[in-house]
């Protein structure tokens, strides 16, 4: 009998896996303008385009209950849909939900993780999905947006010279997590103590209450600025520079001392003798935009506030590196999950 063979994940890692399972797919429907590959799907109905992108969170992956209440868990699976929307240069208008429930689960808890999915940015829950579970809690959501002809910013538009933009601060959500899990294990051992959270109340927030970039996407429209490419953060500024480069066919320099960090995340990450910039490159979870624009428009991203200017595209050939404050170049790694 011949042996059939069995290839372990971690040979190909999230984005391995994503690339052999969809790497013949052949588009047949003209609606179809853009499938796999970008933050959402591109669907042409009309002069208006729907954007589509869905995610799944998981129990003991992506959430832990012992220290996320169900109504901040359902803003945040809503929100982080939305910012791949927002990476569009897209808004969205219509939520689907699927969950699967155990027994652990009463009717009240699901009214809160409800009540937090609900609250999200006035888009409507149009549809979803019901299901009993045999492990803990599952949760898909769907998001649909609306993009306007030749306004939808994808992953593949930048272009040699152009300047690198990114929103916010980056890897205060990843040392969110880090205070809780430490938090989490040290109450393990001891139901006397308390969880010392005072003085994180920003990192917490921007792990357990994310907010997608809405009121970016509503100033680059009112200045009536496309970015040339674009895409949210939610593996790692590395992964996503990454992403942008490949796509685009360009290489690009970001440096260091340039890249936003919180003093609270700064402060935590000396406490936890962690390195804040690697949080920022590497933790993920910030929903904030990384963006592409021409040097043209330099001035005018002063008008947009908020914004940084983290880098520039480069021609392919001279590769993705990040630069350090002294000047040496270090190659940009991407991470994505691996089992
Ligand atoms: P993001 O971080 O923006 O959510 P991902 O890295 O999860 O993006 O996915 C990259 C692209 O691959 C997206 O276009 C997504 O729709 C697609 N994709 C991810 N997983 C699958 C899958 N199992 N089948 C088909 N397409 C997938
Ligand atoms: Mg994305």
């Amino acid at each position: 009998m011949s042996e059939t063979k069995r290839t372990p994940i971690s040979d190909l890692g999230e984005f391995g896996l994503i690339d052999r399972v969809t790497k013949d797919i052949k588009i047949e429907n003209t609606s179809t303008e853009k499938g796999v590959g970008d933050d959402a799907a591109v669907l042409a109905y009309g002069s208006k385009k729907t954007v589509v992108s869905t995610d799944l969170l998981l129990e003991g992956i992506h959430f832990d209950l012992v220290y996320t209440p169900l109504k901040h868990l359902g803003y945040k699976a809503a929100v982080v849909n939305f910012s791949d929307i927002y990476a569009m240069n897209a808004e969205p208008k219509q939520l689907l939900v699927a969950i699967g429930v155990s027994g652990r689960f009463s009717v009240e808890d699901i009214d809160e993780l409800y009540s937090g999915i609900r609250m999200a940015y006035g888009v409507d829950l149009v549809g979803g999905d019901t299901s009993a579970s045999m492990t803990g809690l599952t949760i898909s959501a769907t998001a649909i947006g609306e993009g306007e002809e030749g306004k939808l910013a994808y992953r593949n538009g930048a272009k040699p010279k152009e300047l690198i933009c990114l929103t916010g601060n980056l890897g205060a959500a990843y040392m969110g997590l880090q205070l809780l899990e430490r938090e989490k294990k040290v109450f393990a051992g001891n139901d006397k103590v308390q969880p010392m959270l005072d003085g994180y109340s920003y990192v917490l927030g921007r792990q357990l209450k994310p907010e997608a970039r809405k009121d970016t996407i509503k100033r680059l429209k009112e200045n009536g600025i496309v970015p040339t490419s674009m895409i949210d953060i939610s593996d790692g500024l590395s992964s996503e520079v990454l992403h942008i480069c490949k796509q685009s066919k360009v290489g690009a320099r970001i440096y260091l001392n340039r890249i936003p960090i919180a003093s609270e995340t700064f402060k935590l990450a000396e406490e936890m003798n962690m390195d804040a910039a690697t949080a920022a490159l590497n933790g993920g979870e910030d929903y904030e935009l990384l963006f592409t624009l021409p040097l043209s428009l330099h001035d005018k991203l002063k008008d947009l506030g908020g914004i940084d200017i983290i880098g520039h595209v480069e021609e392919e050939s001279k590769g993705v590196y990040l630069i350090a404050p002294d000047g040496e170049e270090i190659p940009l790694r991407a991470q994505g999950w691996r089992l």
